[in-house]
């Protein structure tokens, strides 16, 4: 654990979407085991800037803590992360806090990341269900199929694949490696299968899956460990099979 009585803290902010960004540095008292979500709590009972002049309070998200709803992503000593599970005692005593650069800035460390869903809605990537009815039991599934499937299932909407995506700037429609990802999920549902074509076609248009320029950054990024490049490459070969079937008819 290293020796230090503050830290060094550096927060790109920006008041709001129209506005410049700039930064603006603080000092927090250390204490073991700290997070950086405790950091910023400190920083918010106190929002004074290092040499004492009176700041305003910097706006972040958080909810689950535990690394689970994605809401406190944010790029930390330039790697995006969560903050929940970003320890201070493994990032020095130096530490630079930056919204994500891939979504709009909402204001200070919040963005918007609606695209991500706006992506998933138009992939349809549900299990469609007809009436509110009992429809009995699902489909069974063998334990090896539900732990392939479960590990897809992982993903928690945080932006970190896209955020380390080249192929993801604002002049891209990119859908990105998590929306694709679900596209493998639900294709690979018993249910959820029976709109695959939907699926596939979608994936076809603008922003689509020929847009993947295969960097891989993202299955490294990814904070569940999904195997985006596997989904990526499996969504693909579905797109060609799927192909060749409607040439044949
Ligand atoms: Fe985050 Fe991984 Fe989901 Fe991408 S696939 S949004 S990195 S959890």
């Amino acid at each position: 654990m290293p020796k230090m009585d503050f830290i060094q803290v550096k927060v790109k902010r920006q008041a709001n979407p129209r506005l410049k960004p700039y930064w603006e540095e603080y000092r927090v008292k250390y204490r073991p085991y700290m997070n950086i979500i405790t950091v910023l709590q400190e920083l918010r009972k106190n929002p004074h800037t290092f040499d004492n002049r009176p700041s305003s309070v910097i706006a972040w998200e958080a909810s689950c803590l535990e690394e689970v709803c994605g809401t406190c992503t944010m790029v930390i000593n330039g790697r995006v992360r969560q903050a929940c599970s970003a320890l201070v005692d493994q990032l020095g005593e130096s530490i630079t806090i930056e919204p994500m650069t891939k979504f709009p800035v909402v204001r200070d460390l919040v963005v918007d990341r609606s695209v991500i869903f706006r992506s998933l809605k138009r992939l349809k990537t549900w299990v469609p269900v007809d009436g509110t009815h009992a429809l009995g039991p699902g489909p069974k599934m063998g334990p090896d199929e539900a732990l392939e499937r479960y590990e897809m299932s992982k993903c928690i909407a945080c932006g970190c694949c896209m955020e380390v995506c080249p192929q993801i700037n604002e002049r891209s429609e990119f859908v990105g490696a998590a929306a694709i990802n679900q596209v493998r999920l639900f294709n690979s549902h018993p249910t959820g299968k029976v709109i695959e074509r939907e699926r596939l076609k979608a994936l076809m248009e603008k922003g689509g899956i020929e847009d993947c320029g295969n960097a891989q950054n993202c299955v490294k990024a990814c904070p569940k460990e999904i195997p985006l490049v596997t989904s990526i490459a499996d969504v693909n070969r579905q797109m060609t099979l799927n192909l060749l079937d409607l040439l044949k008819k």
